[in-house]
């Protein structure tokens, strides 16, 4: 089986191409791609100035996405065809130090979907079943697919430790800056002090709830 992805073959080289389409190992399962994000990692990687990790050409970005289970391996038993799931990209390992101190983030061993393995810039992607995650088909799948940048500003959010009451300020208001916005009010933020020199993005900081919004440059 082939399918549609793009792939980057260098630095500014990204064409359009029919690839194999991976076949699901025992404990991996086949997501047909309906939504993925395009992240700042992802104009890094185009760039050629790179990510997080080290990442080889050539390569099929996407780490933000979500879709629907075409194909289970033999061992997965907790994911079933027809699936809807959003998928966290960062598979660790397991076995390192870190991983055995419950800090899989620091996994030495780390493989990036998107990043370093095949991501979902593709019709499908082949991910371990331990990094899916079932969403309710009531959400669309292209939500579903902002789980990963809302669990990165999420765990900002906790280690910022926002408390009801609190002031807040963000500086840039990219979708990151937008996400912790939303994210910090449900956490009771009384004041949100938004930063930012784009003139859109500061009426987009009003429109989701920001107490005062200060252009920088003016
Ligand atoms: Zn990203
Ligand atoms: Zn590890």
């Amino acid at each position: 089986m082939k399918m549609l992805a793009l792939v980057l073959n260098a630095p500014r080289d990204l064409t359009l191409e029919r690839v194999p389409v991976k076949e699901p190992s025992a404990d991996e399962i086949l997501i047909r791609v309906k939504a993925c994000g395009v992240c700042g990692t992802d104009l890094h990687l185009f760039e050629g100035t790179g990510g997080a990790m080290d990442s080889e050409y050539p390569l099929i970005m996407g780490h933000e996405f979500a879709g629907e289970i075409v194909r289970c391996g033999d061992a997965v038993t907790d994911l079933k065809s027809g699936d809807h799931v959003a998928v966290d990209p960062n598979v660790y390992c397991g076995k390192c130090e870190p991983c055995r101190s419950g800090e899989v983030h620091f996994c030495q061993n780390m493989v990036g979907i998107g990043t370093t393995a095949p991501g979902a810039f593709a019709e499908y992607c082949t991910v371990p079943s331990r990094s899916a995650y079932k969403v309710d088909p009531s959400l669309s799948l292209d939500v579903a697919a902002m789980m990963e940048p809302v669990g990165c500003c999420l765990h900002g959010v906790d280690r910022a430790n926002i408390q009801p009451g609190c002031t807040t300020v963000i500086i840039g208001f990219g979708p990151a800056g937008q996400i912790i916005a939303q994210l910090a009010l449900l956490s009771g933020s009384a004041r949100l002090i938004v930063i930012e020199p784009v003139a859109e993005k500061r009426a987009m900081a009003r429109a989701i709830g920001a107490t005062t919004v200060i252009d920088p440059l003016h």
